[in-house]
């Protein structure tokens, strides 16, 4: 920039000293003076992802977060919970007329689950993608459940299936 302001070249020099002050104007954040580029803008999405007592009991819970971190999801909220079957029931409450109802919440709530919140651009589909089929025997070679799951119930991993349901489930375990 020719003839920079005073205030823009004292400004540069406490960002360099201090680093950015929380009350930046978007102006000077924009100026690239670490010599990083600024992040380009992209929608991310949240869902819900839980590994499932089936998981957490075979001893994978690290593996499957490393797949996690690999696959370039980040993880913004996680705890390991031991659900009771009311909250298994209540999670799964769209389930309630199926047949697998109550035996899918006797599991939920057999062991610990690890309940997190993923980010990534289209973090829902990519993270169903990653998950595989609801069926292990009918996932795509690769996939955790293919490689993970036991049987079409216990199938090692949980993740929301559309926007408005990653929204609730999301409140479900972590509302503030
Ligand atoms: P997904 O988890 O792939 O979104 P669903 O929402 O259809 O699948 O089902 C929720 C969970 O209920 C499944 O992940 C699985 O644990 C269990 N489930 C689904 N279908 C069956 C079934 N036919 N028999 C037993 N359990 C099932
Ligand atoms: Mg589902």
């Amino acid at each position: 920039m020719l003839n920079p302001k005073p205030a823009l070249v004292k400004a540069d020099r406490l960002l360099r000293a201090f680093g950015p002050a929380p009350g930046l104007t978007p102006r000077l954040k924009m100026r690239n003076i670490g010599g990083e580029l600024p992040p380009k803008e992209r929608p991310m999405d949240k869902t819900l992802a839980i590994i499932k007592p089936d998981a957490t009991k075979k001893r994978i819970i690290g593996k499957i977060i490393e797949r996690i971190e690999e696959e370039g999801f980040s993880i913004v909220r996680m705890k390991l919970v031991h659900l009771t079957k009311n909250e298994a029931k209540g999670f799964y409450i769209v389930h309630k007329e199926k047949g697998f109802y109550d035996s899918l919440t006797e599991f939920m709530s057999s062991g610990p689950v690890v309940i997190m919140v993923l980010e990534a651009e289209s973090a829902i589909k990519r993270w169903r993608d990653v998950m595989g089929a609801t069926d292990p025997a009918l996932a795509k070679p690769g996939t955790i459940r293919r490689d993970h799951g036991f049987s079409i119930e216990r199938n090692a991993t949980h993740g929301s299936d559309a926007a408005e349901t990653a929204e609730w489930e999301i409140d479900y375990f972590f509302k503030k």
